[in-house]
């Protein structure tokens, strides 16, 4: 059977990190990271992830902000919003929850963000150093996902990466990050998406996987290479009448089957999911230490 990733034990290592250094950055400098949580309208899931965000905060004993704004909030509000954390000298970190209400220009509030306060690493000139192999703020969930790589022992110098997605969010960044010539990089990667007449013989040849698709269980066992490392990306929500809440979360890759071939693998919920959280934690320390000029401490 395939090495479980842990996500929670890898996440709870970064964050106990983040916490020490922040506790130094605090004694030496007097600096006290601070995040601004923007959150427009009142969607669930949003406004869950938002609260995970303040409590994490909390736990790295950060300064936190959470603005909530109506969902008929204008443009013009949102951005002037984002133009008073990014004069705020108490702010190092500003993060807007998307997805955005459709009256928005998403791309406008992006790129109105400081890119030193970039936590998402979403801001155009972050992506072009990031495309670059300049240091940067790395967007989380791809940054987490090289993290979960390295951390359990699989490394992917070397190796050819399959992703599968090409997303601004995830497949197009963690791609960029696995080709550079870096320590914890330096990989062979392929890029697969809708535009593939078939996909069997990309997923066929990976050693590493990167399913960041958002179909339920699409990849299954039978259509993997033996020893394949796999990272799921996918949180699906799949109906289920044994489950309480008459649904349960899947990933994109089919848990069971590929597990008997493959030489590790992440689990949906478990995984990935549990990353992004600790790597927006380790971006607003990087901002922070940044933005105060602290290279050590
Ligand atoms: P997206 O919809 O923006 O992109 C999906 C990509 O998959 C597209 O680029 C598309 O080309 C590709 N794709 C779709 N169907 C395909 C098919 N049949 N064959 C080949 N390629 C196909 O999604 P996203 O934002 O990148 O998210 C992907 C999944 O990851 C979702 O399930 C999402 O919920 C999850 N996600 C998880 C986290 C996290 O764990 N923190 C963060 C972001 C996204």
């Amino acid at each position: 059977m395939a090495q479980i990733i842990d996500g929670k034990k890898i996440s709870e290592e970064i964050k106990k990190e983040v916490k020490e250094i922040a506790k130094r950055l605090k004694e030496t400098k007097n600096v006290t990271p601070g995040l601004a949580v923007i959150l427009v309208g009142d969607d669930p899931a949003s406004q869950s992830y938002v609260r995970s965000k303040g409590k994490a905060c909390e736990e790295m004993g950060f300064f936190s902000i959470t603005e909530r704004l109506p969902a008929n909030t204008t443009e013009e509000k949102l951005l002037a919003v984002i133009n008073e954390f990014n004069n705020n000298s108490k702010i190092h970190g500003i993060l807007v929850q998307l997805p955005l209400p459709k009256h928005i220009d998403e791309q406008k509030i992006i790129e109105a963000i400081d890119p030193r306060k970039d936590v998402d690493g979403f801001h155009p000139i972050n992506i072009g150093k990031l495309v670059a192999g300049l240091d940067t703020l790395k967007p989380c969930t791809p940054a987490g996902i090289q993290e979960l790589l390295i951390r359990s022992g699989n490394d992917p110098d070397g190796k050819h990466v399959v992703v599968v997605g090409r997303s601004n969010i995830v497949g197009k960044p963690v791609a960029n990050i696995l080709l550079q010539k870096q320590t914890g990089a330096n990989a062979v990667v392929t890029v697969a998406h809708t535009g593939a007449r078939d996909l069997l013989p990309y997923i066929k040849s990976a050693d590493i996987l990167i399913a960041a698709i958002g179909k339920p269980e699409l990849i299954t066992g039978e259509m993997l290479k033996e020893g394949v490392v796999i990272i799921d990306v996918g949180i699906n929500r799949i109906k289920d009448a044994s489950s309480p809440k008459g649904y349960r979360i899947v990933g994109d890759v089919h848990f069971e089957s590929a597990s008997r071939v493959a030489k590790a693998i992440t689990p949906v919920p478990g995984g990935v999911g549990l990353m992004t959280v600790a790597m927006l934690m380790k971006n607003t320390l990087k901002a922070a230490m940044m933005q105060t000029k602290t290279t050590q401490c």
